[in-house]
């Protein structure tokens, strides 16, 4: 359809017999080095031991991860987002667990990279996708607004996207804007091009845009002007030293006012202390999330959660 499409492909070799003796074993160092190719820029990669240090972890880990969706392991968390000026609970971030049968729950700082590697990620995001709009029943008449949900990379970089969301949101009868898609900035930079078309599409569609983990990529202020966002989520290394570190407190009052004079929304992740609260309520910083209201609660928990709050 005269679209231009890059194509890349990583190469990794193994060879016989000096880095594994029987075929599968051959396989998956193949499989080790192909996977370093790709995260490097090299096409190319012959196997060594160095790059091999947790990779048999990780290999398995990988093959449990496509089995966990089919042994249906994953589970949903919600975190309470609260707006600073009415103490409300307006909003929750959909968080990913993995309830390992062996390894108990998994946080997802340890497989969603190898799941953005492999691209599970977006069998992933449509699980996660999926299980909070079974939700929103519930969480609508807690009085929630909106639920959040991460996207990774490789989620924006596929063009079905906006369509395979659509079908879950028909399937489920919720309308899209009752979702906020968090994006990080380096997500977004990766391919700028690719993804401000995806956002497009999905802002189109309705959706709630956020950048999340804001600061810590290479946000180019451009490209803030230019994408139908509508929220900013301030990192949380920045919001939990701002007690302690003028600097870091400085970059957070600057990004709200950034912020709100390009008319968006303002989110503060890792809100730990009732100190770092007050701050940002004197700030305006529109939303709160954090351990200091609650952390990530398994789904079923956020309706006593919300009635006790
Ligand atoms: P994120 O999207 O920035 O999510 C916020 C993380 O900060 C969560 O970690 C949350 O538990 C943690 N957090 C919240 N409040 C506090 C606080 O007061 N103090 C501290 N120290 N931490 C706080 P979690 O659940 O471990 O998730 C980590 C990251 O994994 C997420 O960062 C997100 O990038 C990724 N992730 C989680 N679930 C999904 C998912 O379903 N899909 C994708 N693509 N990524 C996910
Ligand atoms: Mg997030
Ligand atoms: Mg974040």
């Amino acid at each position: 359809d005269d679209h231009t499409v890059d194509l890349a492909a990583g190469f990794g070799v193994a060879c016989w017999p000096e880095h594994a003796a029987d075929a599968d074993a051959l396989i998956s160092r193949a499989e080790v080095a192909m996977y370093t190719a790709k995260r490097k820029t090299t096409s190319a990669l012959v196997y060594d031991p160095a790059i091999d240090a947790s990779s048999a972890e990780t290999l398995s880990l990988l093959s449990e991860l496509r089995r966990a969706l089919e042994r249906d392991e994953l589970r949903l968390f919600l975190q309470p987002k609260v707006a600073l000026a009415s103490g409300r609970i307006v909003g929750a971030e959909a968080l990913v667990r993995w309830q390992h049968p062996e390894r108990g729950m998994v946080p997802p700082m340890q497989f969603i990279p190898f799941a953005e590697q492999t691209g599970f990620v977006r069998q992933l995001t449509l699980w996660m996708f999926e299980a909070t709009a079974r939700q929103w029943d519930t969480l609508r008449a807690l009085g929630l607004e909106r639920v959040s949900v991460n996207l990774s990379t490789r989620d924006l970089l596929d063009q079905d996207l906006p369509a395979k969301l659509d079908a879950v949101l028909k399937r489920h009868g919720v309308p899209a804007r009752a979702f906020c898609l968090e994006i990080t900035e380096s997500a977004i930079m990766d391919e700028p091009q690719r993804a401000e078309a995806t956002l497009n599409q999905l802002h189109a569609a309705g959706f709630r845009l956020s950048i999340d983990d804001f600061g810590t990529g290479y946000s180019s202020l451009a490209y803030l002007k230019r994408l139908p966002v509508d929220e900013l989520k301030i990192d949380k290394s920045f919001v939990m030293a701002m007690e302690t570190d003028e600097q870091d407190a400085k970059i957070v009052r600057s990004t709200i006012d950034l912020a709100h004079n390009l008319g968006l929304s303002v989110v503060a992740e890792g809100v730990e202390t009732e100190a770092v609260w007050q701050r940002l309520a004197a700030l305006h910083c529109d939303e709160a999330q954090g351990y200091h209201m609650s952390r990530p609660l398994p789904a079923a928990e956020l309706p006593a959660f919300a009635a006790r709050w």
